[in-house]
């Protein structure tokens, strides 16, 4: 557990949280299913997380400790320190679910295709979530980036470049610590992520 701890909350499945990261601070995530992660430079909230940025400039698609979140700038705007998702990658592919996602599997009859049964098909997801909480600073839903994925394992085929989904999840709580190498506003949601039964995340910001 984190010593001197700043802030510290659970977020619910398909619900959010956005919070001030301020420089040399850590985020700690802790899950077991998929969370959307996006940053904002706090002191130019135009200046955003990008994430092929982040992917070209350290020439892969997967990051883990030591990685970097690059900005629209090129400036690194926080780095992974600690990272103890050991069972897949997290992801830079794969955009954010919104209520059009599971609007669209639902009008096409595809809700059969996610491995589990689906009572309830969401009405939001993450885009509503991140568009929700990062209101108060006036961004614009438009102007989210696309996330970070944290805990979201994908399959690349390397020749086809298909991408699929995966039910390869923490098979016991796992956390990624995030430093923030600029004051950041971070905004997190936890994926309704059906592809498994989501639970609430817990974040913690903490003084290294
Ligand atoms: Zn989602």
């Amino acid at each position: 557990m984190p010593i001197n701890v700043v802030a510290q909350q659970m977020i619910q499945p398909n619900t959010g949280l956005a919070d001030v990261v301020k420089k040399g601070l850590r985020i700690r995530v802790s899950g077991l299913n998929i969370v959307d992660f996006v940053v904002f430079n706090h002191d130019n909230l135009r200046e955003r997380f990008d994430a092929s940025r982040t992917r070209g400039n350290q020439g892969k698609l997967f990051i883990t400790k030591c990685g970097y979140l690059i900005s629209k700038f090129n400036r690194p705007m926080m780095k992974i320190v600690e990272d103890t998702y050991t069972e897949g990658t997290h992801d830079l592919e794969k955009g954010m679910c919104s209520a059009y996602t599971y609007q669209r599997k639902a009008r096409l009859g595809r809700m059969g295709e996610y491995p589990r049964e689906i009572r309830e098909v969401p009405d939001h997801g993450c885009w509503e979530n991140l568009s929700q909480v990062l209101q108060p600073w006036n961004i614009l839903p438009e102007d989210i980036p696309s996330p970070f994925n944290i805990f979201m394992t994908m399959e690349i085929d390397g020749k086809t470049g298909k991408l699929g989904n995966t039910t390869i999840r923490p098979s016991k709580m796992a956390h990624v610590d995030l430093e923030a190498e600029i004051n950041c506003l971070v905004g997190i949601s936890v994926c309704p992520d059906l592809m498994i039964d989501a639970k609430p995340v817990e974040v913690v910001i903490f003084e290294s």
